[in-house]
């Protein structure tokens, strides 16, 4: 290439030569003044030439480059596990081995994704250009995860990753946890049918004799509260394992829920709980919700006792069952203890709790939030969570659009 110096150097010549090539045609003769003039021409076409040789050199150059960027680029996608296929007005334009193989295609390039044999289901996904989260897709032999990109109005990205093992993992833990929460609950249900018949023994005991041996007697009842905190949190374990079961189970469908009802039933067992100590409200509209009746139940149940748990007496709780712009939400709020915001985002893991000790008291087992979110999640839905320490909860669960059915 020519420098900036360079090519000011050459156009300066040229001008001189012209303006020379002028003056001489002027003053003396004309031939000589053609001379110069087109000697002037010449420096002007040479430099021109040698420039235009110079950018063809340029961007044969640049071509060679981009074909070896996107050579490599091809290189780096055929090597990855995961699959990618690029297609462009839902033609296919690019597809790495591994998509290939994820969905046994055969050079699919150039292809409609139409035309591609593929499943109803990857393709409903393609049609939907379906961005918004992960979906779960069975092939002849792997289960996999697809996820969808839209990098620009003319293409679309389908990312697939075979997500066998990882199943095939959560599948062991799933069953284990069924197993051993069933093989736990028989000899518990033993032990604490033998507590409780002991127990009213005991209470036959005149109180003299329970003063007496008041050791025992308190170690009793400490055994009856432990067996019966762990079966409450064997309960919580098949209950969290058994929505696992429906998550990947294809067989269950939902249902159309009433909702009102499902409120009622639920308002009267919290005021059961609560035995007096809070005034429990509700309402709710006539809109049904597609979902899965009994997991609903009991995520509603887990929100209420939480209610009448972390609530002092006197407190109100309230439930309300309305539709939203988006869709529909059932809430459950309390104006009871509240809590800090640093443990909101943590709230729905297993086992955690803000207050040990208190959760413990009040015969909490560190999983009803995370049966919440499981139920949830397996319903579409989203749980929101909006609480300040000293004024109370609301605990929400959204559900959306498509999931509700109002009443005509
Ligand atoms: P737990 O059986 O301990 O209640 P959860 O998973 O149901 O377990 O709840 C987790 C923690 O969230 C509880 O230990 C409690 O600290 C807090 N929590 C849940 N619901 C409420 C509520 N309505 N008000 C205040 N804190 C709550």
């Amino acid at each position: 290439m020519f420098s900036k110096l360079e090519s000011g150097g050459v156009f300066a010549l040229a001008a001189v030569l012209l303006v020379f090539s002028v003056a001489l045609g002027f003053m003396f003769d004309r031939e000589s003044g053609l001379i110069v003039y087109a000697a002037g021409c010449s420096v002007l076409l040479l430099y021109s030439v040698k420039k235009w040789s110079l950018r063809q050199e340029d961007l044969v150059f640049l071509e060679k480059r981009l074909k070896h960027r996107t050579l490599r680029y091809k290189e780096l996608l055929s090597i990855l596990p995961e699959g990618v296929m690029m297609l462009k007005n839902g033609r296919v334009e690019y597809v790495n081995p591994s998509f290939c193989r994820h969905f046994q295609l055969e050079s699919p390039e150039g292809e409609f994704a139409r035309d591609l044999n593929l499943s109803r289901q990857m393709k409903d996904l393609i049609v939907d250009e379906e961005q918004d989260d992960e979906h779960d897709v069975q092939s002849s032999d792997a289960r996999l995860r697809v996820r969808l990109l839209k990098p620009d109005d003319e293409h679309l990205v389908v990312v697939s990753h075979d997500a066998t093992k990882e199943n095939l993992l959560n599948e062991m833990r799933r069953d284990f946890i069924a197993n051993a929460g069933h093989e736990l609950r028989t000899p518990l249900t033993v032990i604490s049918g033998f507590l409780e018949i002991e127990n009213e023994m005991l209470n036959r005991f005149t109180e003299a004799d329970k003063a007496r041996f008041s050791t025992i007697f308190a170690n009793h009842s400490l055994m009856l509260e432990q067996s019966a905190r762990m079966k409450n949190i064997i309960e919580d374990l098949l209950t969290i394992s058994k929505i696992e079961n429906n998550e990947a189970s294809e067989d269950v469908e939902p249902e159309v829920v009433d909702v009102k009802s499902l409120v009622e039933d639920a308002v009267r067992s919290a005021q059961a709980v609560s035995a007096g100590r809070h005034e429990i409200s509700y309402d709710a509209e006539d809109a049904y919700l597609i979902a899965f009746e009994e997991e609903i139940r009991a995520a509603l149940m887990n929100l209420l006792v939480n209610a009448v748990r972390y609530t002092p007496e006197g407190g109100s709780i309230r439930v309300e069952w309305k539709s939203t712009s988006s869709g529909g939400r059932i809430s459950v709020s309390d104006d009871g203890i509240g809590i800090a915001p640093e443990h909101i985002p943590r709230l729905a893991e297993r086992f955690y709790r803000v207050d040990r000790g208190r959760s413990r008291q009040s015969g909490g087992t560190g999983l009803g939030l995370a049966i919440v979110k499981h139920v949830v999640k397996h319903n579409k839905g989203e749980l929101s969570i909006v609480s300040s320490p000293g004024s109370g909860s609301t605990f929400a669960m959204e559900f959306p659009e498509s999931r509700i059915v109002r009443a005509p």
